[in-house]
């Protein structure tokens, strides 16, 4: 089975558009969360996300802050401005989907959180010092998370020999001989120096994993983004991949 694997849409809809008509031909869905924060198109996401037959959706960090179920305290003003803001634009029935949201999932030969294993909703895994620590909070062979916006694989050695790490070469298919925690990027809201939207193709058949980028119109979105009144900041990283 091949298997779309999207996280950290933020929002953006045209990024999330051009995603999803690069990979019309997979057969399943797999978002890490935070669908909502930051951008102008909380509803127009979630609509589009619920039309996805089988979809498996995860609740990340500024989801859960929308709803009211981690306090604003926690993020940055700019992200707070955008999180308030989503409150009041978010329909009804776009609140309800998110309200349904789980925090992790397992499937098969994958775990999928948002942030990580050990705590889905709030970990970042940034380095290979804490991936290690996490790879006893799963069994599978994989393990899939979103969070900090930047595509990386880190690479269980045993407990005896360090964790490695690498950056999977967008288009290339990457074959770990071993477990592994894969991100793959940020669709929405890239901050790896590459504004183009990041995601990638899981073989859950092959145990392959094919990451990968696309260009979208992120002027139209920097529009919405100003037309709403949010923070000037959200639109400028989306064109410097910050
Ligand atoms: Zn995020």
């Amino acid at each position: 089975m091949r298997i779309l694997i999207i996280s950290d849409i933020h929002a953006n809809f045209t990024a999330l558009q051009a995603v999803l008509g690069a990979s019309r031909s997979v057969d399943q869905i797999w978002c890490l969360g935070d669908v909502v924060g930051y951008g102008p198109d909380p509803n127009q996401c979630i609509e589009c996300l619920r039309e996805i037959p089988n979809l498996i959706c995860l609740l990340g960090n500024h989801d859960a802050a929308v709803l009211g179920r981690i306090p604003l305290a926690t993020f940055n003003k700019d992200a707070r401005v955008s999180i308030q803001w989503t409150r009041t634009v978010l329909t009804p029935a776009s609140q309800a989907w998110l309200a349904t949201l789980p925090e992790s999932w397992v499937n098969g030969s994958a775990f999928l959180a948002h942030g990580s294993p050990r705590n889905p909703i709030w970990e970042y895994l940034l380095d290979p010092n804490t991936a290690a620590l996490c790879f006893e909070f799963f069994d599978n062979p994989f393990c899939f998370v979103g969070h900090t916006h930047l595509p990386i694989a880190f690479l269980y050695n045993g407990l005896d020999h360090p964790t490695r790490w690498l950056i999977p070469t967008p288009g290339q298919e990457f074959h770990p001989n071993n477990r592994v925690i894969i991100n793959p990027g940020s669709v929405g809201q890239p901050r790896d120096r590459d504004p183009r939207a990041a995601f990638g193709i899981f073989n859950d058949t092959t145990n392959t994993w094919l990451p990968q980028r696309i260009e979208y119109d992120i002027m139209s979105v920097q529009q919405r983004i100003f037309d709403a009144n949010l923070p000037q900041r959200h639109a400028v990283r989306l064109l410097e991949g910050w």
